[in-house]
Formats: C-alpha cells, structure tokens, sequence
C-alpha cells in the first residue's frame, strides 16, 4: 500500500479501497459468468476433510445439484465426484493427502438419475504462509461429448486396423514424406521387416521393387506428384531381406485430408507368385504338348521309312547264305535298325502316352538291356540279380525297357561319387487286399537301389509329379512317365529312402498268363506259307516292302493305298472266286479310309475276314486291344520277315469261325 500524505482524510482512502473491492468483485462476477456460459464451474475445497467452500452457481448443469444445496449440506469433494468411478477418484485424493494435486484430471461421474458424464477437472494448491496445502481451487469442464467423439474414433480405427490384419494383401500407409506409419501382418510376411522395425522408416528401405530390369520409381513420389492412384502394372519384384524374391502386382493412391491436401499414401500390394508360377507351368505343358505334336508326326513318317528299310534288310538276309561279310555287314545294320526302332516308340509313347501294346517278354534280357542302355559310358557299375526261374512279364517292351532306363538313370544321378545299383527281379504272389492294390495274381518285381543321397520324407510324395525336380536341369518328367506307364500295366510303382542312405524302387509287373517260349532263331522253312494277302498302307514303301517279303515267304501279295479300296479289290476278288486269305492293313491313312473302318467294312460283308492292324501308334486303343476291333492279328511297325510269318501264320492257324467280337 502507497504511503498516504498524512493530511489526508482516512474516509477518502477507506472508499478508495472500497471501489476497488467493489471493482475487483464485479470483474469476477463476471468472470465467471463467463466461464459459466463456457460451462466451467469453480469450485474450492479444503483440506484435510474436503469440504467444499465455494462452488460457482453453474454447478447444477455439471454435477445435478445446486451449488446451495452443495453449501447447505456442507458437501465434500468425495459426495460431488467419487460416485462415477471411486478406484480413480481414490488415487486422486491419495495423491493430494500426499500433497500432489494433478492439475489436470479426466474424471467419470455417475449422476442421480443414473447419467454417466466425463469432466475434466483443473486444479491448484492453495497454500498457508508456511507452505502447508490448505486448500484446493478447481474448474471443472463437461468433456462428455469430446470423451465419446474419441471412443467412436478408436472404434473405428480399431475396425480398421482388424480388417487390414485379416485381408490377404499387403497394405502400408505412409505419410506425406514416405515414412511408414501402419503396416499390416501380410505386408510384414511378403516384405520380410517386422513392424517395429519398419514403423518410421522411408517406404522404399524396406519395399524394394525392381522392374524386370531398371529399379522402380519412388511410389510415393510418383502418388504425391501426380495426386493420383498409380499402378505400376504388376510384374515387380520385391526383393527381401534374406535375399529372395516375390512377384508383385501394386498399387499406390494418395491419402487426403479434409482439406483435400495430400498427408500419405497408402500402397497395397500382393504376392503374384504362385500364380506366376501356375502360368509358366501351363506354357510348360502346352509347349510340351507343341514338341510332342512335332515329335509324334517325326516319329510316325520315320517309323515308315524304317519298315522300309528292316523289312528290305531282314529280306536280304534271308535270300544271302547264312555265313559270309556281307550277312555280317546286314545283321550289323539290322542292330542299329533295332535301337532305332526303339527310339521312334519312345518318341511315339511321348507324343502320345496311351495303353501298351503288350505281349509276353522274358523279363531278364528286357533288364538286362535297358540298363545296359542307360548305364553305356558312366562309371556306375550295375550288379544284377536275375534268377534262372522268373516268370515271362506281361508287358510293352518299349515302354518298360523306359521305365527301367529312368530308374538306373535316377540312381546313378544320386551318387555323383559313384558306386553301384543293385537289380533284384524275383517272383512274387500278392493276395487279396495286398498293400500295393494290385489285383491278385503273380507278378514279377524288380528293385533298383543305390546308396545315394536319398529322398527327404518331405519331398517323398512329391518325387512323381510332373515337374517336381530337384535337379538343376532335370526335367521332373521321369517319373511321372514311370508311373503312368506302370500303372497302365496294372502294375506298381513304390519307393523306401533314407535320405544321406540310399533309395529302392519296386516296380511290380504282371505277369504272363502261360510261360510262352518265343523262338529267338526260326528256320527260314518254317516261315513260309500260302494264301493270297492283301496289303493295305498309304506309303509306297511300306508296301513294297511288304509284297517283297510277302512273295519271299511264299504268299501271293497284292497292293492298294487306302481302305476304300481294299474294300472294292476284297469284294470283287471274292465275287470272282479269288477272295483273300489274309488282309494286312495300316491303321491311319491320311485323308482316306483307315484301318479300323475297313475292317468293319468288310466283316459286314465276310465275317470271317482274317484282318491284322499293323501300325507305328503302338499306344493306339485299337493296337492295344486289337480283337475288340475286329482284328485278328496285330504287328508293330517297323517289322522284320520273321514278325510278318508269324503274324500270317498265327491267323491262319486260327479255325475260319473264331469269329471276332465286334
Ligand atoms: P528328374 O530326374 O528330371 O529330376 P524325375 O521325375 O526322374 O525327374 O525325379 C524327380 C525327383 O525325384 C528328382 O529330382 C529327385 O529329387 C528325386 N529322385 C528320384 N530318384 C531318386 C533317387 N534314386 N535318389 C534320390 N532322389 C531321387
Ligand atoms: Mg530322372
């Protein structure tokens, strides 16, 4: 206070002070009439016992009681404020006891009429001189509205968040300058980068994205720049921390304010990999089915050729003297005829699959050759196994001898080091119900093992699908075409391996009904015959060839092009008392009448035709099961005389009325 001149009249300054008092209380007033239209409401208490002293007149909206009831009833802070929610208001006033008033407090009331409301209460300590907390002065504010605003935020943010974790792509938001600030669990999977790691960093650290070629361009650039949803059109590739890759197809499109403004981007993305993959393996097929196309048609014109030039040889043969250099030179050529021969149906079974041709083999030299075959020029020894007493297999010789090749060539690719595959065949009866569902029966087996590295059980049920390899430039076909082969031989094919100790495979053939004896070496006299045979092949070889081993073994041969034809010359020659004993017909004939419709032309017309089907297609439904077609008799191209005579005789042996189911 100023010091007073002491003529001054005490009453001036007593007024004096009593304006400003007057003054001061009105500013206060309305100050709080004020903070009342914002809905604040003052309030003070003391301390220890809480009672309240002053509490301003907007009290009723906030706390439902008026401030003179509050006063009247000498109410504590507790009365007003614990009833919402005590364990928080307990902590509250356990933190003043010890002489810490928060300033700042988010509170939940409980009204009488049982209304919930949320304050937010400001506080300070009202302290004596001797700085002992006295009292507690307070605003309090309704932030109910605001309470329930951020509660639906977070509800929806928390809807959001549980979508991106469930959808199966890849979803990363950033904001305006690239750093990364959500990321969810599939984006984590395809990138390689954990969350935590991840949160704050630029987007292109952890999403590496590279065109066929060049790197990609900065995405959220890109998005910023041009304010625009970018697709960079697929075909990425992300590039992860351990180094490996995924195919990606992405997008990137801005995120926005309210404003419109541009603050992130957001980026899905997802794996194309596996679809990827199931692409180039249907182009895989497709080409192979291309090739297969290619090889087949190769393999049947020069199947032809082929006829040709064994039928001339195995003729020449027979018209030379036994002993000689010339015979010699022939018999070396018929070889070579025989392997070639072996390659146009290995050609023919992968153009086309289908059933086996079978007949009767004697087992042992079939094994003995395929692995002589596969093994010719590696340093892997062969121990075979073949007991005197092994029944003759019921079997497509070419495809078999296939089969085996396969696995000798498997086992001997298993022991790089080198080393030797065991070939055990031996005789097995299998019951009924046998682990291997193979019809009941005999059957012959043969085991291939190596002491290679093995197959891991996890690849195990996998080795026999198409293109499983796991061989840098293996085909993964081996054994698949092993399988399918066997089992069209109503056979089974099945594996044991230890990795790290070696692999057998089993392979279970049928076999033959009766032991038959195929004479190997056949008198020239017991080849001939008599009859008039028709011969029906488009290519002019073939039937030359034919008619010369035909006139060889005795037979009056006669010529046509097409089955039409064969037809018209087997009609009229029987009308004029000439017909034909036998006819020898091609299956497919370009353009014209094929064989498997001139048959039933002329059974409609002779039912006891004596007809044989002879082509290169030795997987061909008809060639397979030749009787349900109306043949009686069939041979595969190319043959030599001796396969002709037998063919021939084997027919005409047959009673006339055997007649064929049709
Ligand atoms: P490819 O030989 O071209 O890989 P295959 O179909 O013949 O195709 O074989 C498929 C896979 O089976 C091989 O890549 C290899 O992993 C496994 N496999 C086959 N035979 C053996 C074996 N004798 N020892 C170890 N693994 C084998
Ligand atoms: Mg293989």
């Amino acid at each position: 206070m100023s010091e007073e001149p002491t003529h001054r009249q005490p009453e001036e300054a007593l007024r004096r002070a009593e304006r400003r008092a007057t003054e001061a209380e009105a500013r206060l007033e309305s100050l709080q009439a004020l903070r009342a239209e914002l809905g604040h409401v003052h309030l003070r208490y003391t301390l220890p016992d809480g009672r309240i002293t002053e509490i301003s007149s907007a009290a009723e909206q906030l706390f439902g009681i008026t401030a003179q009831r509050v006063l009247a009833r000498r109410q504590c802070i507790h009365e007003l404020l614990r009833a919402g929610d005590p364990e928080c208001f307990d902590q509250l006033w356990w933190d003043i006891c010890r002489g810490l008033v928060p300033t700042s407090t988010e509170l939940r009331l409980s009204l009488d009429g049982g209304e919930e409301r949320w304050i937010l209460l400001a506080q300070r300590a009202v302290r004596d001189a001797g700085g002992a907390l006295v009292a507690v002065e307070g605003l309090a504010r309704d932030i109910t509205a605001t309470r329930r605003a951020t509660a639906a935020l977070f509800e929806e943010k928390e809807q959001l968040l549980t979508t991106l974790e469930a959808i199966a792509d890849g979803v990363i938001a950033t904001d305006a300058s690239g750093r990364i600030t959500l990321m969810n669990p599939e984006a984590e999977r395809l990138t390689g980068w954990a969350w935590p790691d991840a949160e704050g960093r630029l987007l292109h650290e952890i999403y590496t994205v590279q065109d066929e070629h060049e790197p990609c361009l900065d995405l959220v650039q890109q998005v910023i720049s041009s304010g625009e949803a970018v697709n960079p059109g697929g075909g990425g590739l992300l590039v992860r921390p351990d180094g490996s890759q995924r195919l990606l197809d992405e997008l990137a499109a801005p995120i926005r304010d309210a404003e419109g403004s541009i603050i992130g981007v957001v980026l899905v993305f997802r794996d194309e990999t596996a679809q990827r993959r199931v692409e180039e393996q249907t182009l895989r097929s497709q080409k192979l089915e291309a090739l297969a196309v290619l090889a087949g048609g190769i393999a049947h014109d020069f199947n032809n050729i082929l006829t040709g030039v064994m039928g001339n040889v195995s003729l020449a043969l027979l018209q030379l003297p036994a002993q000689g250099p010339v015979p010699e030179r022939l018999r070396e050529a018929e070889r070579a005829l025989t392997r070639a021969k072996g390659l146009t149906q290995q050609l023919l079974t992968f153009a086309r699959g289908g059933s086996p041709v079978t007949r009767a083999v004697p087992i042992a030299e079939l094994v003995e050759e395929s692995v002589a075959f596969a093994l010719a020029g590696s340093d892997v020894g062969c121990q075979l196994d073949l007991p005197d007493d092994l029944w003759t297999v019921e079997v497509d010789d070419a495809q078999i001898s296939r089969v085996l090749q396969n696995l000798v060539l498997n086992a001997e690719e298993a022991m790089p080091e080198g080393g030797t595959i065991r070939l055990r065949v031996t005789n097995r009866t299998m019951g009924l119900g046998n682990d291997h569902s193979l019809v009941q029966g005999r059957y012959v087996r043969i085991c291939v093992t190596d002491h290679g590295v093995g197959i891991d059980p996890e690849q195990l049920p996998r080795i026999f699908e198409p293109y499983f390899t796991t061989k840098e430039s293996g085909s993964g076909l081996g054994l698949s075409v092993c399988y399918s082969i066997v089992n069209r031989h109503r056979g089974a094919l099945v594996v044991e391996s230890e990795p790290g100790v070696g692999t057998t495979f089993f392979v279970y053939l049928p076999a033959a009904a009766e032991v038959v004896e195929e004479p190997r070496e056949v008198l020239p006299d017991a080849l001939s015959g008599t009859g008039r045979v028709l011969v029906m092949d488009d290519e002019a070889m073939v039937r030359d060839v034919a008619s010369a081993m035909l006139a060889h073994l005795g037979y009056e041969p006669v010529t046509v092009a097409d089955g039409a034809a064969a037809v018209e010359l087997y009609s009229r020659e029987a009308e004029a008392g000439r017909p034909f004993d036998v006819v020898l017909m091609d299956l497919t004939i370009p353009g014209g009448m094929g064989g498997q419709e001139a048959v039933r032309w002329l059974l409609s017309m002779d039912p006891y035709a004596r007809c044989i089907v002879s082509s290169g297609y030795s997987d061909d439904p008809v060639m397979a099961d030749h009787r349900a077609w109306g043949f009686r008799g069939v041979m595969r191209k190319p043959y030599r005389v001796d396969d002709l005579a037998r063919a021939l005789q084997a027919v005409l042996a047959e009673p006339p009325n055997d007649r064929c189911e049709e």
